[in-house]
């Protein structure tokens, strides 16, 4: 078999990984230029952020057996992070399940398991095309025919374009839908103590802030603040002017952190256009004749569902 995999994100890399260990070799293809998808890192002169994916929790005994190792080679750390939860009401401590983040970085977990895998970067799929075998066509003109099958992990609203009209699943990757986020980037001169590391508010324009700084493995020498706006004040606001969704942000998390941001060295925003599931086929992944359409939209919306949905991809193959 001579399987295409689309995206090189947790369900792409779990995917190929999944086929190696059972023999099959799999060439991954991602629009990037690094490895992990929304498990990533933000680099900005001497800071670092986590301007995707915050930590993962692990319920899963063949993800915990994988997230073990990863511990095991230094790229995973749990989080004991001090996380509190502001909602009507007051204050109260944001509890449930351990947390576990990428070390020193986010992207530390994508990029381990990327290890040996073939991976090609910068190649943005246009269109998968069924013919005696498939073929991948690339924004820049170009194509790569010969392959078997085809796994997609790509969001759903870019696999919709990308896929054959005629995948057999194509209504439910239609129906998919996904929230826009903004990532607010703050990043200081000294590394900040709020007394706390994570805060989640409810009825906000954001919705997240996470000292990054305060995450295990990070540069304790400058300060990182990552700001998350809400799923549905994202979705109003989509398109709106950047510099006045900065102010918004910059102005919202400096009153709950009692401290003004606008003054900071570093301040960046970053659109995330798909960032967590509106609406889900709930399923671990959309099989057809000989291409999947996979990812964490299909399956619980996060870095283990990313994970499980790219295995269960590879699996309908083997
Ligand atoms: C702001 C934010 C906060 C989050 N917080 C958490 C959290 O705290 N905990 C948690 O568990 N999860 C969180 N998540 C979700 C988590 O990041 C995802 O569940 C997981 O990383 C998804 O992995 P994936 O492989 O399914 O998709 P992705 O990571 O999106 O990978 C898809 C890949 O496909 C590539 N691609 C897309 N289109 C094309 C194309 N046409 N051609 C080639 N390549 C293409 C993309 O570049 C990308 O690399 C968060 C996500 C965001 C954005």
């Amino acid at each position: 078999m001579n399987i295409a995999i689309l995206g090189a994100g947790i369900a792409g890399l779990s995917a190929a990984r999944e086929l190696r260990a059972n023999g099959i070799s799999a060439k991954i293809f991602d629009k990037s230029r690094g490895v992990g998808g929304r498990m990533s890192t933000r680099y900005a002169g001497e800071w670092e952020f986590d301007h995707g994916a915050q930590f993962f929790t692990v319920q899963d005994d063949d993800f915990k057996a994988q997230i073990d190792m990863a511990i095991t080679a230094g790229v995973v750390a749990p989080w004991n992070a001090r996380a509190l939860y502001l909602k009507t009401g007051g204050l109260s401590a944001d509890t449930g399940r351990d947390r576990y983040v990428g070390s020193p970085r986010m992207n530390s977990l994508p990029k381990y398991w990327a290890e040996g895998l073939d991976i090609h970067l910068g190649r943005r799929i246009n269109r998968v095309v069924k013919g005696e075998t498939w073929t991948l066509e690339f924004e820049d003109g170009t194509s790569e025919a010969g392959f078997d099958a085809v796994i997609s992990t790509i969001p759903p609203a870019q696999a919709k374009l990308v896929l054959p009209a005629d995948f057999t699943e194509i209504q439910s990757v239609e129906s998919a839908q996904m929230h826009v986020c903004f990532c607010l980037m703050v990043g200081l001169s000294a590394p900040i103590d709020t007394g706390w590391d994570t805060l989640r508010v409810k009825e906000l324009p954001i919705d997240w802030i996470a000292i990054n700084n305060a995450k295990p493995g990070r540069n304790g020498d400058v300060g990182t603040i990552v700001v998350h706006s809400a799923p549905e004040w994202s979705d109003a606001h989509a398109e709106a002017d950047r510099d006045w969704v900065q102010t918004v942000m910059l102005q919202t998390a400096s009153a709950l952190i009692e401290m003004p941001l606008d003054q900071a060295p570093h301040i960046a925003l970053h659109r995330w256009l798909y960032a967590s599931n509106k609406t889900s086929p709930d399923v671990s992944c959309l099989v057809g004749d000989n291409i999947v359409a996979a990812g964490d939209w299909c399956l619980g919306g996060r870095v283990q569902g990313a994970w499980l949905s790219g295995r269960a991809a590879a699996k309908a193959f083997l």
